[in-house]
């Protein structure tokens, strides 16, 4: 068949569906808006499914669909445009000329996603993770919540996938990057279900994450990567000959060296040590801007009912999520108040790293059949924010540099303390919270090791509380019913995003102070999500691939 008389591709965007209706509609409308029969479709493809559920909920949907000849459509009909050439949307292929030695520390999706770029190219890159495969990893998150037995090297935030292991999964980004699509298309290929490549808010759920870890370890091993858990870095060996200063070792914590040509810093946004060893040996990183606060729990059948009022519970509709914004003036600062990594049907988790401090996340499962809604509901704060506890007894904070990272610890010291140990998390009801009183009671949680009633106003400065009360008015404003006294906050939300960003070359993406390494992903301040951090994890080692072709 020549190209001329190949079937010729369509968009068809703006479909509607409602609820009562099967998916099989689709096919059928998209052939009445082209002015065919549906016979004559000899492919169709579900390119986006979005609900509305602003009145009498529907999905409105974007197909593409190729006609054999289109000779007879004449002009398009509004809303169908020609299909966009699917080879501007091909991966770009690298033949390294050169074998070098590509170390990478951080086995979340930064990390993962780079090593497979890596490999698929034909390079035998190394990834080091202080964590532990999911199989170890999944009973030592057992430990914590069951027994508040915190592993300071595998945890919720550490090992093989990174902090988005145990989480809900949400795969959805704001950044529009080509790559984008082929992150959802590697997850598919390892297993994941197809739907995310058209789904307006497609999520996995921590028992498919799982899975397609082990998968994604036995991709990279089969291309000829070596994937090592349990591999602490605690230094690295720079050279400074000739003027230099470039990489050549990793350092683990048992001394083992490991030599290197390059090195991918992907060590996510709770690596502590590593931001003190950058500070203390002048890799220039800088504070920066993140978000503090609390998670919110709420029964999930009082989310569906305000989102979707009547039709609450009616088959068809998903689990309704939430996404709440405030901007306040404080002062003469302007604060975002927000919702974040909102949780349908799901629960909290404990998501500490260091003995002694406390900070908890959301998960959820695919299905998201459970009967809790959870959410953080933080306030943003900015670098000169950060020394709103006076002065922190034991936290370096490296003449500011760490003074996000101190704040955080300290928010989170403050959290064990107020829940009496054993990770067990401070709570509040949200109304007692709003009115400024502490809980005497509170009803239980799906948080384990299990919650406390506090006063979560001794966590924060006066500021982050002040603020937080004044949005869940605005809050309760767009979602009647919001502010209920059955509603729990549990504390602390400190671990938004990274505390710091590592300076790197924007055109080299290496630090400006090491040669040979490349800060990545969430940690190092290039990413904020799994699908944006796998996606710088894609640039940088684009960028190294370039190098080596
Ligand atoms: P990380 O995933 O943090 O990975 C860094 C890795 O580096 C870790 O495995 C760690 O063990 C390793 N490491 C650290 N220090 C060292 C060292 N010194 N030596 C060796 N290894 C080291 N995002 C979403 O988009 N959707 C969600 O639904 C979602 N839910 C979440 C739920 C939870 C409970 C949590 C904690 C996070 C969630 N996130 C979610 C955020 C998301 O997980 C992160 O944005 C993302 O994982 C960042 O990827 P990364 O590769 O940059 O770093």
């Amino acid at each position: 068949m020549t190209e001329d008389n190949a079937p010729k591709r369509f968009r068809v965007n703006n479909l509607v569906r409602y609820l009562d209706e099967d998916e099989s509609v689709i096919r059928q409308r998209a052939a009445q808006k082209m002015g065919v029969d549906e016979s004559e479709l000899v492919d169709f493809a579900l390119i986006r499914r979005s609900l509305d559920a602003r009145h009498k909920p529907r999905f409105n949907y974007n197909v593409e669909v190729a006609i054999e000849d289109a000779r007879s459509l004449g002009k398009l009909p509004g809303n169908v445009q020609p299909a966009p050439d699917p080879g501007k949307f091909a991966k770009k292929k690298y033949e390294p000329t050169k074998q070098e030695r590509v170390v990478i520390i951080g086995a979340g999706p930064a990390g993962l996603f780079a090593a497979h770029r890596l490999a698929e190219a034909g390079l035998k890159p190394i990834l080091l993770d202080r964590g532990q495969p999911v199989e170890v990893r999944g009973r030592q998150v057992s430990k914590l919540m069951h027994k508040g037995e915190l592993d300071p090297d595998s945890n919720i935030c550490f090992g093989e996938g990174g902090a988005g292991t145990w989480s809900d999964g949400k795969l959805y980004t704001r950044v529009s990057d080509i790559r984008v699509k082929h992150i959802l298309e590697t997850i598919v290929e390892l297993g994941g279900p197809s739907d995310i490549l058209w789904k307006g808010k497609p999520h996995l759920g921590t028992d498919r994450l799982v899975g397609l870890c082990k998968a994604f370890r036995k991709r990279l091993t089969d291309l000829g990567a070596e994937v090592r858990f349990g591999a602490f870095v605690s230094d690295f060996v720079i050279d400074k000959t000739a003027g230099g200063n470039l990489v050549k070792q990793v350092v683990l914590r048992d001394g083992e060296k490991i030599d290197c040509d390059r090195v991918i810093m992907a060590v996510g946004h709770s690596a502590r040590e590593m931001y003190r060893w950058l500070a203390s040996n002048n890799v220039a990183l800088e504070p920066k801007p993140f978000a503090v606060g609390f998670r919110v729990e709420h029964r999930q059948q009082l989310i569906n009912e305000i989102q979707y009022g009547k039709w609450a519970g009616k088959e068809g509709l998903p689990t309704a999520d939430y996404r709440l914004t405030a901007n306040l003036k404080d002062g003469d600062k302007k604060r975002g108040v927000y919702s974040f990594c909102m949780c349908p049907g799901g629960q909290i988790v404990p998501s500490p790293t260091q003995p002694g401090g406390i900070c908890v996340n959301g998960m959820s499962h695919a299905s998201r059949k459970g009967h809790w809604a959870n959410s953080a509901l933080v306030v943003s704060i900015e670098p000169d924010d950060f020394g709103a506890f006076g002065d922190i007894d034991g936290l370096e904070d490296f003449g500011g540099q760490l003074a996000g990272m101190a704040f955080q610890r300290e928010a989170e010291r403050r959290a064990y303390e107020l829940g009496g140990g054993g990770y067990i998390a401070p709570a509040q009801r949200l109304v007692d919270f709003r009115e400024g009183r502490a809980s005497k009671d509170v009803r239980e949680s799906t948080y384990k090791p299990g919650i406390a009633a506090a006063d979560l106003s001794q966590c924060y400065p006066d500021f982050i509380i002040e603020n937080l009360q004044q949005a869940l008015d605005r809050f309760d404003k767009k979602m009647g019913g919001y502010l209920t006294n059955d509603a729990i906050l549990v504390g602390v939300e400190t671990r938004t995003s990274a505390p710091v960003q590592v300076q790197r070359d924007d055109e080299s993406f290496q630090s400006v102070s090491v040669g040979g390494l490349y800060p990545a992903g969430e940690g190092a301040g290039y990413g904020g999500g799994i699908v944006s951090a796998a996606l710088d994890g894609l640039r940088v080692s684009e960028r190294i691939l370039e190098e080596l072709s």
